[in-house]
């Protein structure tokens, strides 16, 4: 699948939050038949009207999904080569994610990453996949050069997705944001033991402990104190980490991790359960490191 249309993205979206386990799938499966608009109630984190929490994943597009992948609501991070009879991509894509990253690639141009994130409100869900914030307004932006995004939600894997010399980080987290072509691109996060995050900390403390849409915190978030100070990155041509796999996504993996104290990763690992999808094959992409 291509991105171009606010739909597709929209598809997309609905599995960048993937995270989890089978019965949370078939908690999605079940959502999925809902009605459009069946979520809590984020609004639009990008001004066209379009809902890019986890109601958007049980509403309209979802409808759309359940109706272009019959059946394919069910899968599991346990068996992952399941996953391309959810959706083909996920077996025979040649630009899947995630991807080992190598810290030996050589330096290259690439365009200035520049997150313009203010503290933010919104709400903290356990949507039965990951712990997921989903902004209130569109406050937050990330240009990459001079192309704009809005920033749509951030959310966590443990243990991390990509892979940095074959080492994976204890957790990952996703910034997912959404061009007005409805293209994304995802900032990734390693999160490594370390001093505590204070950011973290007021998550954590707020973290939903039940599973399901109807239930969020709402809370303020200095989305930058979740940011390394070095912007150093890795960027490649990608998918979305879940089924179905969609590719088209702009990847870009902070070389430089975050830390969170053993006790906060421990907690994250406690909330996320098992939520990584295996490193894919480069195949034919350049992966570019700069700053
Ligand atoms: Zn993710």
């Amino acid at each position: 699948m291509r991105l171009g249309s606010a739909a597709s993205a929209l598809a997309l979206l609905l599995a960048a939050c993937g995270a989890g386990n089978g019965s949370a799938h078939q908690e999605e499966a079940v959502h999925e038949a809902h009605a459009p608009e069946a979520g809590h109630g984020e609004t639009a984190a990008s001004g066209h009207g379009v809902s890019l929490g986890p109601a958007e994943a049980h509403g309209a597009t979802a409808a759309r999904q359940t109706a272009s992948h019959q059946g394919a609501a069910h899968w599991a991070y346990n068996n992952q080569r399941a996953w391309a009879g959810v959706s083909g991509l996920c077996g025979r894509g040649q630009e899947q994610s995630p991807i080992n990253l190598s810290s030996a690639a050589p330096m290259a141009e690439v365009p200035d990453l520049t997150p313009r994130y203010l503290p933010i409100d919104g709400g903290f869900v356990n949507n039965g996949h990951t712990l997921q914030f989903n902004p209130a307004q569109s406050a937050a932006t990330l240009a990459i050069g001079h192309d704009n995004y809005a920033f749509a939600q951030f959310h966590f894997h443990a243990p991390a997705e990509h892979m940095l010399d074959h080492r994976a980080y204890p957790a990952e987290l996703h910034f997912v944001h959404r061009n007005e072509a409805g293209q994304l691109a995802v900032v990734g996060v390693f999160i490594e033991e370390g001093a505590p995050n204070s950011a973290l900390a007021a998550l954590l403390s707020h973290a939903p402990r039940e599973h399901g849409d109807e239930f969020a915190e709402h809370l303020s978030v200095n989305l930058m104190a979740l940011l390394p100070p070095d912007r150093t990155y890795f960027a490649y041509a990608g998918s979305l980490t879940t089924p179905p796999c969609s590719e088209g996504v702009r990847w870009n993996v902070l070389r430089t991790p975050i830390t969170a104290s053993p006790e906060q990763i421990a907690a994250l690992r406690e909330a996320l359960g098992s939520s990584s999808r295996h490193t894919q094959p480069v195949n034919a992409r350049t992966v570019l490191l700069g700053s």
